[in-house]
């Protein structure tokens, strides 16, 4: 065959071959921070991704579009966005056996409708210079005369530190999570105000010595030129349970209901919980990847071990109506 023959043979093929359909994703989620990850699938399958970067209102987009959504997938933070979609029904189950190898049960829904692709843990950031080694431990502490007027943090109504309430009611049963609420909110060093990051600067600025915070902003405040020093004002501690571990969230995917391409979808789906994958995923964003073994990036690693909570996310997303009534009788912002 000459080259030219050749080379029509092979523009031939190229056409006659079933095109790969590419997949949608709508997410709550940084783009930039979930490209890498989507053009390694892309390099593997030929598959294209498309990300759609929505803010707010994901459940009454998905909801309004109906079966005629664009979208295929899901990807959003924190088990009550992962719990709201479900409950909306804009989303179907998937059965599949890689997803469920790779991923620990208490980090997936139990009907399979939602699936955590990497956890973050909801700890503590201790000033490097007023708080010993050692001196926090537990949550429980957290509600210690000896915290008095020593603790910032958000709104205790944020779907983060509800979360933190709702594992407390898992572990400790209604009252005692709300004889907790009410411990820490006599321990605040001002109202509940800002985001994560406004605690550390508090804590720098010498507002208040400890706060809650998302593990993964220590990372994001190391990549910040501003928010550096807040980040090394402080260190990073791992509080547990006192019959449990470190309080962990996830990120999560979900298949849409409309789901136009389905197959490559799935393929995604799986492509995610492979341990390339996973790595580079929970390295942009500073968490950990939910396959066990699947390597840490070099700074999460420097945190040391985490041992992580296992009541169920399910379960934990079970408690969220009592967590914000119980939030709101101690009157935690007030
Ligand atoms: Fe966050």
């Amino acid at each position: 065959m000459s080259l030219r023959t050749c080379l029509l043979a092979t523009s031939t093929l190229a056409i006659a071959a079933p095109a790969l359909a590419d997949v949608n994703i709508y997410t709550t989620r940084q783009p930039e921070l979930i490209q890498p990850v989507m053009d390694a699938f892309t390099a593997e399958t030929g598959i294209a991704v498309n990300l759609a970067f929505v803010d707010d209102g994901l459940v009454e987009r998905l909801k309004a579009e109906g079966t005629r959504s664009p979208a295929d997938l899901v990807m959003t933070v924190d088990i009550a966005n992962l719990k709201q979609i479900v409950d909306a029904d804009v989303v179907q189950p998937v059965e599949s056996d890689v997803l469920n190898t790779a991923i620990p049960a208490a980090l997936r829904d139990t009907d399979n409708q939602w699936f955590g692709l990497t956890t973050r843990a909801r700890v503590v950031y201790a000033s490097r210079d007023r708080v010993a080694d050692g001196e926090l431990t537990t949550y429980e502490d957290l509600a210690d005369d000896k915290w008095e007027g020593r603790i910032c943090t958000r709104s205790g109504l944020h779907n983060y530190n509800l979360a933190l309430v709702s594992a407390m009611i898992a572990h400790l049963g209604e009252d005692g999570a709300k004889d907790w609420a009410a411990g820490v909110k006599d321990n605040l060093a001002r109202k509940p105000e800002g985001n994560d990051r406004a605690q550390v600067k508090a804590i720098w600025a010498g507002e208040c010595d400890i706060s809650l915070g998302n593990t993964y902003y220590m990372g994001k405040m190391l990549g910040n030129e501003e928010q550096t020093e807040w980040a090394n004002a402080v260190r990073l501690v791992f509080p547990e349970f006192e019959d449990g571990g470190s309080h962990v969230n996830v990120s999560g995917i979900a298949l849409t209901h409309a789901a136009p391409n389905k197959e490559e979808a799935l393929q995604l789906m799986e492509f995610l919980v492979s341990p390339a994958a996973q790595s580079i995923y929970a390295e942009l964003n500073f968490e950990y990847p939910v396959l066990d073994g699947a390597p840490l990036s070099e700074l999460v690693e420097s945190w040391g071990p985490v041992t992580a909570d296992t009541t169920d996310l399910t379960e934990i997303a079970g408690h969220r109506a009592a967590a914000l009534r119980i939030m709101e009788e101690v009157d935690f912002d007030g």
